[in-house]
């Protein structure tokens, strides 16, 4: 601990030798089928930190053929106890605790996540994670249901089979653990690949389940690139379900993609534009610090970014006034560097799609209050930008930047907020800053969001239900909802002989 009592953040790990970089199937490591490769770079320095095996369509078809036959009836893992799936996922959340620094280091340098971040918030939240699942394994199951006539009818929850799952590069483990956390509890068997920006701490994963002892083929990691890998397991015809983390437009090439193989199941959480709406009444330091953090957090790559602010009349100059002020504060430079407390963004396609975005605000007609373009001569960093005179219409209030770009718009009554706040196809957050319990309520009932947070944002945890409304999403991940997602249910009836009583 430090003086002031909080934990004290140690620091990274310098000269990490890069260990693991193939195609994890079986508990082994494979090289790809094609011999391709691929590099991986560091967003900071744009240097690349090494090269990875590209798992493709033949990568995929290896590691479902592994995943389908840990999932035989019979096998170690259709047959082991429930709780003993449980230790397994202990066991994996331990070894993630014990290499804390190593995985903290690696999600920083691949990522461009401040280190401070990855270190005190996403290694503890996955740690988490795994955990939570890990006490679901042996609380999983059916009801009895008395069904007319003689008849004992019971529902077991059974595991649906092989899990595709395709995760994005914002989060790399947290995404990892609420993607595998949940199909492992049940019972399923997993086949993950990990965004061709961010394969590092995935694979580093992979030689964890190995020593934690999950049966080979149970866990099968494979990188590569989303329209040759992804697509593979999104169509392929043995994959019993699909579950996406990303972008709005792959997220309906995915569900096109299983409803024109094998209708395999559909779990979507996809992009945001989230409202966050801010009453005359707010305690104004705290609105002001959380609708900054809602969006700035991690350079703005948050599905759950707040990008559409909607501040009341009254106090609308004075919240532009403290949120500049705010975002000035920032020093940008290298993630792994202390007191830098804003990194990259993840690559140069991202990086020049957000400059556009930026330059479309300008263009429109929005008053640019701090940033605005392009930082420094390497790396992919963008300026903390914060646009007032916001209008609904304009693309900066309608695209998902995915970058550190704050719109904030004026707005006069609760009803033309609510409106405005769901004229969108998106419906992933929302936040409401208001003292007023009546209208906190109100509003947060009105809102088409699947997450609301009255007097806070980005606050979650492994417990509560996450995913959208509308083109955000379909199904939810986490919580009891998204375990049962993980599921299917089958009902089975017994014929009972009438018996004289
Ligand atoms: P972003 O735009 O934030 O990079 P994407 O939706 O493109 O998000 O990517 C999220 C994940 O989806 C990544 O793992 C990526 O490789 C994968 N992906 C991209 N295109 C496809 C596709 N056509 N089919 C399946 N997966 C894809």
């Amino acid at each position: 601990m430090s003086s002031s009592g909080m934990p004290k953040i140690p620091a990274p790990l310098t000269n990490i030798k890069i260990q693991h970089t193939k195609i994890f199937i079986n508990n082994e490591w494979h090289n790809s089928v094609s011999g391709k490769k691929f590099p991986v770079l560091n967003p900071a320095t744009e240097e690349k930190i090494c090269e990875v095996e590209e798992g493709d369509k033949a990568d995929v078809d290896k590691a479902v053929k592994a995943a389908r036959e840990a999932f035989q009836i019979g096998s170690q893992w259709r047959t082991m106890d429930a709780s003993q799936r449980g230790q397994l996922l202990f066991k994996l959340a331990d070894l993630l605790e014990r290499d804390i620094l190593l995985l903290a280091t690696l999600e920083s340098m691949n990522g461009g996540k401040l280190f401070p971040v990855a270190y005190m918030r996403d290694l503890p939240a996955t740690i988490k994670i795994l955990r939570y699942c890990a006490g679901w394994a042996d609380k999983i199951h059916g009801q009895t249901i008395p069904a007319d006539g003689d008849f004992f009818t019971y529902t077991r929850r059974e595991p649906i089979g092989v899990c595709g799952q395709i995760i994005p590069w914002n989060f790399p483990l947290l995404m990892l653990a609420s993607k595998i956390g949940p199909a492992l509890c049940c019972g399923n068997t997993v086949v993950i690949k990990p965004a061709e920006q961010t394969p590092l701490t995935a694979l580093h994963v992979a030689s964890l389940i190995k020593e934690a002892g999950f049966p080979p083929g149970v866990v099968n990691i494979v990188p590569g690139y989303g329209p040759t890998a992804g697509a593979a397991i999104s169509s392929h015809m043995d994959v019993d379900k699909v579950a996406f983390t990303g972008s709005t437009e792959v997220g309906k090439l995915i569900q096109e993609a299983a409803g024109k193989s094998n209708l395999k199941r559909v779990t979507l959480e996809l992009g945001g534009k989230s409202p966050c709406i801010v009453f005359a009444d707010a305690d104004l330091d705290s609105a002001v610090e959380f609708a900054h953090v809602g969006v700035f957090h991690h350079q703005g790559q948050c599905c759950v970014a707040a990008s559409r602010l909607f501040v009341e009349e009254s106090i609308y100059d004075e919240f532009v006034r403290r949120s500049v002020e705010r975002t000035k504060k920032y020093v940008l430079g290298n993630p792994l560097t202390p007191g830098v407390n804003q990194g990259p963004q993840i690559d140069k396609e991202q990086h020049d799609k957000i400059i556009n975005l930026i330059e479309s605000g300008k263009k429109e007609g929005a008053k640019l209050e701090c940033g605005g373009g392009p930082w420094g001569n390497k790396g992919y960093f963008i300026q903390p930008t914060v646009f007032s005179n916001v209008t609904d219409e304009m693309r900066i209030a309608k695209e998902e930047i995915f970058g550190p770009v704050q719109q904030i718009m004026k707005f006069k009554s609760l009803d033309e907020v609510i409106k405005r706040a769901n004229n969108t196809f998106y419906g992933l957050a929302a936040g409401v800053f208001t003292k007023d319990l009546d209208k906190a309520v109100t509003v947060s009932a009105a809102l088409q969001a699947g997450t609301v947070w009255v007097n806070c944002y980005l606050a979650g945890s492994a417990h509560c239900p996450f995913g959208g409304f509308k083109m955000s999403g379909n199904g939810r991940e986490l919580g009891e909802c998204g375990i049962y997602e993980y599921t299917e249910v089958k009902t089975v009836t017994v014929k009972i002989s009438k018996k004289n009583s």
